[in-house]
């Protein structure tokens, strides 16, 4: 659709005062027209009077015109004495412009003689004409008036053109008041057409800063985020393809703060957003000019560093002091706050080659900050590139698995220490990649936890594992690992009732493995779900022991029924100088103090079973009694324990004896 164009508002102005221009132009045009308009007109009155009144008060005006001599009484009256204070001098020209009389009057008297018989053009022409002529003349104020008229008027008698006579009329003083009068006029009419255009034109004016203003206001909304009044995303894109087109050096810093969120959620949004604002200043306090700050949304940051041609460890410096400006603690109002920083960094032309290429870079080695342990900065390097998109494969690996349950269990036997009574098998998940090479656990599941499949997937071994439980001798119990994150939806007690119940499977047949880590936090509300746990008949085993903080209060605290002590134990037991043997004995004494059974796990060599059974551990697990099997190979190898022994009666792990 045609849309009329807007002038733009400078032209538009333009054309506005020029037009007010020329109207006070033509205006004071106008003004000076009417003036002499209104002088002449008034000289050719004066002169038709004047001519009119000698006409028919001169005694013989014919003698006169023809050069005759007159009467006194004519001379009286052309001596000018009564003549008007306008008038200062006339002449009296015959028809033919021969001049037959001057009189000189006033102050202007004597100051221009004129001979006898001088002949007028002028005076002949309006004596042939018939019709008055008027000039407006200029006098030096000295011996003729500033401004005055000459004004020729026939004198007529009875329509018959005798003679003409040439009146000389002082129009300074009239022309002066004529001046003030119609300029006053002049200047309200050209006041009220130019205030007719000043408005407008002043109003275009005020619409014209108003739109700049808006536009400007537009344009600084468009290019910077709000919260903070840093640029945004869009205008830092903006500022690396300008850097990019002029083939200037520069690093690209993602800044993610660490903990951020547990401030918006302990202490509120409004006191979040002025954490954020307080980053922004940090940020701005330590760029410099070059330095350009932005807000990507939420928590993230970020800083283009303009760098001299191979100056690659500014960039890292610079990265390194950001890390420790936001370090520092943050004060809104009451509040203090501690979070931190994980910086990013990529640089052009390094590491992309492209706009798209450089953020993912910076993207990927921010990642690998996160994962390093937060609070760090961390330059892009193609490894990490090769690890994110491994860890992408896992996660598509571990969702499709989930979907499909396609992960297997192995079981691992645990025998009484003689290493002769199968006791139990440990449940052991396993997960293949695409193409069947075997992923550790230690690798997926705490990938698995990140992504909170850990549920599903828990719950699945845990039914999995009962299920094939039940197919084996009632005397051997089953042992399954539980994620700390089972813990935290708070269903744990309910999803192990309804797998006893769907399984049929004895309670007391079920050992639930957990890490002290889950007690770290929420320890009361833990405590209740294992009580309810236990209220079933199900017991509990404190998993790797001896690696975490190992504090004795959990032991003492929680319904512990077993301690699983970390297989690093068993590598220490080779080494004479690690004592880990005099550690080994304490726990052992601290768990019969305790009412606990402790297991060994990790047990790869007779010296090493050798001394447990010394020490009078109660169970061991580990290579050298058996690796981890699949379920279908578990019945040979309960087969092989039972065979010298098939008379024992079934064992069941025994319940740690209540307090
Ligand atoms: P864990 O619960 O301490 O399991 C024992 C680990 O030690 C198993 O590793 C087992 O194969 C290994 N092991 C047993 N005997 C020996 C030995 O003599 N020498 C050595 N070097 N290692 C031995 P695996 O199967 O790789 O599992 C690693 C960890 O993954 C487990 O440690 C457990 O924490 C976790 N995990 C395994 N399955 C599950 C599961 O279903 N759920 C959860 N939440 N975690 C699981
Ligand atoms: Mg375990
Ligand atoms: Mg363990």
């Amino acid at each position: 659709m045609f849309q009329p164009r807007r002038l733009p508002w400078p032209v538009a102005l333009g054309f506005t005062l020029a037009a007010a221009v020329l109207l006070v132009w033509g205006a004071h045009g106008i003004t000076q027209k009417a003036r002499q308009a209104i002088l002449d007109r008034d000289a050719e009155l004066t002169a038709r009077v004047w001519g009119e009144f000698l006409v028919a008060n001169l005694g013989s005006i014919a003698d006169l015109l023809a050069g005759r001599p007159v009467s006194e009484a004519d001379q009286r009256l052309l001596s000018c004495k009564r003549q008007t204070a306008a008038i200062f001098r006339f002449k009296i020209f015959d028809g033919n412009g021969l001049l037959r009389h001057v009189a000189d009057c006033g102050r202007w008297d004597d100051m221009h003689r004129v001979a006898q018989g001088e002949r007028s053009s002028d005076a002949a022409a309006v004596a042939q004409s018939g019709s008055p002529q008027v000039f407006a003349r200029r006098g030096d104020g000295v011996s003729r008036p500033q401004l005055y008229a000459a004004a020729f008027m026939p004198l007529a008698l009875e329509q018959d053109v005798m003679g003409v006579i040439e009146v000389y009329i002082d129009h300074t003083a009239r022309a002066r008041m004529l001046e003030s009068v119609l300029l006053t006029a002049g200047a309200s009419i050209s006041a009220l057409a130019g205030s007719a255009f000043a408005l407008p034109a002043l109003l275009a004016l005020w619409h014209a800063r108003e739109r700049r203003k808006t536009a400007h206001r537009l344009r600084h909304v468009a290019s910077h985020d709000e919260l903070t009044g840093l640029l945004n995303r869009s205008a830092l894109v903006e500022r690396i393809d300008q850097l990019m087109a002029r083939k200037t050096e520069f690093a690209v810093h993602f800044i993610d703060l660490d903990r951020f969120k547990d401030v918006n959620d302990n202490h509120g949004h409004p006191v979040g957003d002025a954490l954020l604002r307080e980053v922004a200043e940090r940020l701005l306090h330590i760029a410099s000019d070059s330095i350009c700050v932005a807000r990507l949304g939420g928590d993230e940051f970020a800083m283009v560093q303009e760098l001299a041609p191979a100056d690659e460890l500014a960039s890292m410096r610079l990265a390194r002091r950001i890390v420790t400006a936001i370090d520092l603690p943050f004060h809104m109002g009451e509040v203090e706050a501690r979070i931190g920083a994980s910086v990013g960094t990529s640089l052009y032309p390094r590491d992309g080659q492209n706009r798209e290429r450089l953020l993912v870079a910076a993207d990927l080695a921010l990642y690998a900050a996160k994962r390093a342990g937060r609070g760090r900065a961390v330059g892009f390097e193609s490894s990490i590139e090769e690890e994110r998109r491994s860890r992408q494969a896992l996660e598509a690996r571990l969702r499709q698995a989930v979907e499909d349950e396609d992960f297997e269990i192995y079981y691992q036997p645990l025998y009484s220490t003689d290493g002769k009574t199968l006791r139990a098998f440990e449940a052991l998940l396993r997960l293949n990649a695409e193409d069947g090479t075997p992923i550790s656990p230690a690798v997926f599941i705490p990938v698995a936890e990140e992504l909170r499949l850990i549920d599903r997937i828990g719950q699945w071994v845990l039914r999995e594992a009962c299920q094939t439980a039940t197919l084996w001798p009632g005397s051997i119990s089953i042992a399954v690992n539980l994620s700390p994150l089972q813990f935290l939806s708070g269903s744990l007690s309910t999803i192990v009732h309804s797998v006893l119940d769907e399984t049929g499977i004895d309670p007391r047949r079920l050992e639930l493995e957990m890490t002290e880590s889950v007690l770290l936090e929420k320890p009361d509300a833990i405590l209740a779900q294992l009580n309810i746990i236990k209220s079933f008949g199900v017991s509990i085993a404190l998993d790797d022991f001896g690696t975490g903080y190992s504090s004795l209060s959990y032991l003492w605290r929680f319904p512990f029924d077993t301690l699983k002590v970390d297989g690093s134990f068993m590598v220490g037991l080779n080494d004479p100088a690690s004592r880990s043997r005099e550690v080994l004995d304490t726990i052992i004494a601290l768990g019969r103090v305790l009412n606990l059974h402790v297991t060994a796990e990790g047990v790869e060599t007779r010296e090493q079973i050798e001394v447990l059974r010394e020490l009078h551990c109660d169970f061991v697990q580990g290579f050298l009694l058996g690796r981890p099997v699949r379920s279908t190979e578990v019945a040979s190898v309960i087969l092989e324990a039972l065979k010298p022994r098939d008379e024992e009666p079934p064992l069941i792990l025994p319940q740690r004896k209540q307090a």
